[in-house]
């Protein structure tokens, strides 16, 4: 099986689209392999419009899972959700070789979740240091032996929603002025956090000026920005 391009890990249902939307379409629309994982639906910590209509938990999740399935069909990547609840995320160790299998089943060239620090939301940070560690065990030979090892990945983080708050050094800025209509319309199916949509929105104009400026290319209008967990290699600057 050839190697995944892009593997998202997500702790909510909405993270990814807010954070790396506009990236994921680019990546399917160049025709290469995307995959989205959701830990939780943000049932408890980031539907708080739904509980103030008095849902249930069980119908919290449902309208989540809609709208995050709805928003990743319209990237055009597949979305899994594992339902692991939140606030908090627990990840205890048979949820990280679970995380493990995964990594090794799809054996991704690039890993998108959340960057370390967000003192906001311990969820992103569970989700952010679950995923390296899983990612470091899926590549040692002696975790797991009978499943076949991962290659090692190239790890990335999102840019938080505070992001000087949340020590946000970007390392890697994507150009999305192509994809960002999809990413437009995707932020649209999250109704439960329609408070987002239009400071999304704006945070992608805004990296999209600093992709203008440090490139020097006038092009770009919308981008999404990342941190880099290990060095890029390379045999020239790029
Ligand atoms: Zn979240």
């Amino acid at each position: 099986m050839d190697r995944l391009d892009l593997l998202v890990v997500s702790a909510h249902s909405a993270d990814y689209v807010w954070r790396a939307g506009g990236t994921i379409a680019k990546y399917v629309m160049d025709g290469k392999k995307v995959q989205i994982y959701c830990m939780a639906f943000g049932e408890r910590g980031e539907s708080a419009e739904l509980w103030k209509q008095g849902k249930s938990l069980d119908e919290i999740k449902k309208v989540r899972r809609a709208e995050s399935q709805k928003a990743a069909d319209i990237l055009g990547a597949p979305v899994t959700f594992l339902d692991w609840d939140d606030y908090p995320l627990v990840i205890n160790d048979n949820r990280l070789y679970e995380l493990v299998k995964i990594i090794r089943k799809f054996n991704p060239v690039n890993i998108l979740t959340h960057s370390y620090v967000d003192p906001f939301n311990i969820d992103h940070e569970t989700t952010a240091r679950v995923v390296k560690e899983a990612s470091i065990l899926s590549i040692a030979a002696g975790v797991l032996p009978e499943i076949k090892i991962a290659n090692q990945a190239r790890l990335f983080g999102f840019e938080h929603h505070q992001p000087e708050l949340s020590k946000f050094n970007p390392d890697v800025i994507i150009d999305i002025t192509e994809a960002f209509e999809k990413k437009k319309q995707a932020m649209d199916c999250f109704q439960t956090q329609k408070q987002l949509i239009g400071y999304y929105e704006k945070r992608a104009e805004l990296r999209g000026n600093h992709a203008r400026r440090i490139s020097g290319n006038p092009e770009p209008k919308y981008a999404e920005a990342f941190t880099r967990t290990y060095p890029l290699v390379a045999g020239e600057f790029l």
